[in-house]
């Protein structure tokens, strides 16, 4: 007999036994996809990861229904990392495999799908199968994979769906509504009945009387027959000299046909490199310390301040890499900062970067999946958010993490709750790759490494082009508030610091964090507050539609006319996010050009480009955001950054407060004076005294991290001490009490370990879900294998406790 082992995109450990032929045996492959019956009636794209002969002996193995795959779509590196991640983050494989591939590649009976809108389909290109799935989606909007197995009459269809889909036809009906929107450039082609040579010449003739048009027409042909490359509206109209109106009349006279391609998406040919790029003195010098240090050490931090050139640098090593014909990788925190920096790289590397993140369509994650399995140039570097590095390298030299200290590289929910740098270096060391970490504020963790000699550390203190640091100015609010120097939440120095840079025709950057400080309604008579029904947290006031909102469940309200619980009509909104600034500056600034970035305006269609775009190109004088500003963004006329007010971070309820306020604010401040002129930053605080805003203020990073890391040691932290974290979950109040305390003690009893709770956390009830949390220390010297399994074990009891069982509960290893 005849077995082959594979792992369920269910959220189970286990990996489960089917039957195959003999032919089949010999024909699959680790790595390959097949389609198994699961459960009563339910069908699932399983992953194959070892064959063998051992029949099961605690049930009777099912045989598989099909092979999906010719040859293996997920390499042997691949499936060791999923199965480290999954021990390490103590998250079942499933979860992991289900986390790593596009979901299109992981069909199963309850998927639901439709048909792509705009897109035009050829029928006469369908086989007979896909024609009729084709003609079932006109009559029904949307069709589970389970019903088509009835409509084309037969058991084995996941191939013809997956066929659909790879030729774009079909989307999945969860994507609809997560789909990225990047931004599209407009091109034109010539309409198809004109394809032919006697169908260009007829055109020129029915133009003869439209001069223009016809110009627009011959300058095409002209432009495609130089270079065979799609041809924008923009590049059109420049090379004619005509405007976009006489083009738009084409394509309704239907002789030109438009379409668009998404702007990191277009396919670059040619060569692109105008200029090698020259690296500063500086930047040369940590170029070789890097590969210096890359002779004995796998990984490699880079602290460069802000502006120091760290892409550049970045762009030298992925440049030697590529020559080799290697695969690198580079992570960002955030998809909004790939469009900014893929122009900058294909620059460089003209077609040969790719991009991949989760929020692309299953189809565009499909075809980078492929062209990284086959080793495709078009793919050799990628670029991408953390999930990036699921995809199928087999080639791999070099992992660029930049900004490593951001905290959006670690996945909270769903599981696998991973951190993407942490599980990049494992990644790199079964390759055999080098791992280079890059931020002007590392992380404690990082920078303990470098210390210790574990990573090898490079370090530049210059910006490039000698531009200086800028200049930080502290404002007392207390004594502001005090001497009457305040305008709303604007210190007389901050307003006359915004005056010089408007009037030298500089832009400006306002920074106000938002977390844990929004604007909320207070009644004035007797101090109550609106909360969700929901959820334990206050409502939050939304001038611009006039509601109260919740922000984690999206409740929201009409804003009240009086206080439900006192009806006095003395309300006052207390506490100031992004908008409330925006609304004080046009009284301010009348004449100002004002923009507001934040999650409100950056949720709409380009919403970040756009606001980016404007700002670039100086038709906004004022920014002012939440911390998305912080991220890496390069603009060069910005002379000042204010901070609207430093000690909401300050005072986060977090271990980690101390650490993120200095890299925040650090790396905001590093937004101001990038060329010549040196910037400024002005910090309004009721604490001008605290270590960390005096840290900031003298860039004095080493007194951060010794401060901090002496705390940590105190107070049992990473990097001293591992953290994981148990969250339970249930909607009732006592029940969710007793069995926290339960497994609590329990846990105290077995680890010898601190463990901490069973807390409340600030937002004890999400949703109507109350929530606790359980906290264990790990000490970096011991075990941290041994203290998991018997977490595990614990939990495992926990679970077979009967009136525990509907708590849900999660798992947070190196909790963020
Ligand atoms: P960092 O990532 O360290 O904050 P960047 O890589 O964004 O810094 O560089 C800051 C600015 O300096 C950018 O505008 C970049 O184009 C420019 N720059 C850095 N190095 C060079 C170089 N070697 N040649 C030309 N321009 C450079
Ligand atoms: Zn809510
Ligand atoms: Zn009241």
């Amino acid at each position: 007999m005849y077995f082959v082992e594979v792992i369920l995109p269910l959220s189970l450990a286990k990996t489960f036994t089917y039957k195959v032929s003999e032919a089949e045996f010999h024909f699959v492959k680790n790595g390959m996809r097949v389609v198994v019956p699961f459960g009563k009636s339910k069908m699932y794209t399983a992953l194959i990861i070892d064959k063998h002969q051992n029949e099961p002996s605690l049930y009777e193995a099912k045989e598989i229904d099909q092979i999906l795959d010719e040859k293996p779509i997920v390499t042997e590196f691949q499936i060791a990392h999923w199965q480290w991640i999954a021990s390490y983050y103590m998250c079942a494989i499933g979860d992991v495999y289900r986390g790593a591939m596009p979901s299109a590649l992981l069909l199963e009976s309850e998927t639901i799908i439709s048909q792509k809108q705009s897109v035009v389909i050829d029928e006469s290109l369908l086989s007979d199968e896909e024609f009729l799935i084709y003609q079932a989606l006109q009559q029904q909007s949307s069709l589970r994979i389970q019903d088509i197995t009835a409509i084309l009459n037969k058991k084995n269809i996941f191939p013809v769906v997956q066929k659909l889909i790879n030729k774009n036809i079909l989307v999945l009906h969860e994507e609809v509504q997560e789909l990225y929107k990047p931004k599209l450039v407009r091109y034109v082609r010539l309409h198809s009945q004109y394809d032919s040579n006697s169908g260009l010449s007829e055109l020129l003739e029915t133009l003869k009387s439209a001069s223009k048009q016809r110009e627009i027409v011959l300058t095409y042909f002209h432009l495609n027959a130089a270079e065979k490359k799609p041809i924008s509206v923009k590049q059109l109209v420049e090379a004619a000299n005509s405007t976009s109106s006489i083009v738009k009349a084409l394509i309704e006279k239907e002789i030109l046909e438009e379409y668009f391609i998404q702007e990191d998406r277009i396919n670059f040919s040619g060569n692109a490199q105008e200029a090698a790029l020259q690296l500063s003195v500086a930047q040369q010098q940590a170029y070789d310390q890097i590969n210096e240090r890359f002779e004995s050490k796998e990984v490699c931090l880079l602290h460069g301040v802000t502006s120091s050139g760290k892409t550049e640098i970045y762009i030298k090593l992925i440049e030697e890499q590529i020559a080799t014909g290697k695969q690198v990788v580079y992570l960002l925190p955030e998809i909004a900062l790939t469009t900014q920096l893929v122009s900058r790289l294909r620059a460089y590397f003209g077609d040969k970067v790719g991009v991949y993140h989760s929020k692309y369509s299953n189809n565009e994650r499909i075809e980078l999946w492929k062209q990284v399995l086959e080793q495709s140039p078009k793919a050799q570097i990628v670029i991408g958010a953390r999930s990036a590095l699921f995809l199928p390298f087999s080639n791999l030299s070099l992992v660029i993490v930049d900004e490593e200290h951001e905290q959006t590289f670690k996945q909270v929910d769903p599981a696998p709750r991973y951190h993407a740098r942490d599980a990049a270096i494992v990644l790199a060391n079964m390759h055999k790759a080098k791992v280079l970490l890059g931020s002007a504020t590392p992380s404690i963790e990082s920078y303990f490494n470098a210390q210790s000699d574990k990573y090898g550390l490079v370090e530049i203190t210059e910006r490039y082009g000698n531009v200086q640091l800028p200049e930080i100015e502290l404002v007392d609010l207390k004594d502001s508030y005090f001497r009457k120097k305040m305008t709303g939440h604007f210190s007389d120095s901050l307003i006359e610091a915004i005056t010089t840079a408007l009037s030298l025709g500089e832009q400006v950057i306002l920074f106000q964090n938002r977390r844990g400080y929004s604007p909320i309604m207070e009644c004035l008579s007797c101090g109550n507050v609106p909360q969700c029904q929901q959820c334990d947290v206050s409502l939050t006031y939304h001038k611009h539609k006039n509601q109260l909102r919740c922000h984690y469940c999206g409740y929201s309200m009409a804003k009240p006319t009086h206080c439900h619980s006192c009806s006095s009509i003395d309300l006052a909104t207390k506490g100031f996010g992004t908008e409330q600034i925006e609304q004080e500056l046009l009284t301010i600034f009348p004449n100002a050009k004002i923009g507001r970035m934040d999650q409100d305006t950056t949720r709409a269609k380009f919403g970040f480009e756009k606001i980016i775009d404007s700002f670039k190109n100086q038709e906004i004088e004022i920014l002012v955001g939440t911390q998305m500003l912080a991220k890496g963004l390069d603009f060069n006329n910005v002379s000042l950054v204010g901070i609207m007010n430093a000690d909401t971070m300050l005072y986060h309820p977090d271990f980690r407060a101390f650490e993120r306020s200095f890299q925040m604010m650090t790396q905001v401040s590093g937004r101001s004076g990038r060329s010549e002129k040196r910037g400024k930053v002005v910090i309004q605080t009721y604490n001008p005294n605290h270590n960390t805003i005096q840290q900031v203020t003298n860039n004095d990073y080493i007194g951060m991290y010794k401060e901090q890391l002496y705390d940590r040691q105190i107070y049992k932290y990473p990097p001293y001490f591992r953290l994981v974290k148990l969250t339970l979950k249930h909607r009732d109040f006592d029940k969710l009490k007793e069995g926290a305390m339960w497994l609590y003690q329990v846990m105290s009893q077995n680890l010898a370990l601190p463990v901490l709770g069973p807390e409340e956390p600030p937002i004890s009830r999400i949703r109507n879900e109350y929530i606790r949390t359980i906290l264990i220390k790990i000490p970096q010297s011991s075990s941290m294998g041994s203290a998991k399994k018997t977490i595990q074990k614990m939990l495992n009891s926990f679970e077979a406790v009967p009136q525990y069982r509907a708590i849900k509960g999660a798992i947070n290893v190196d909790y963020y």
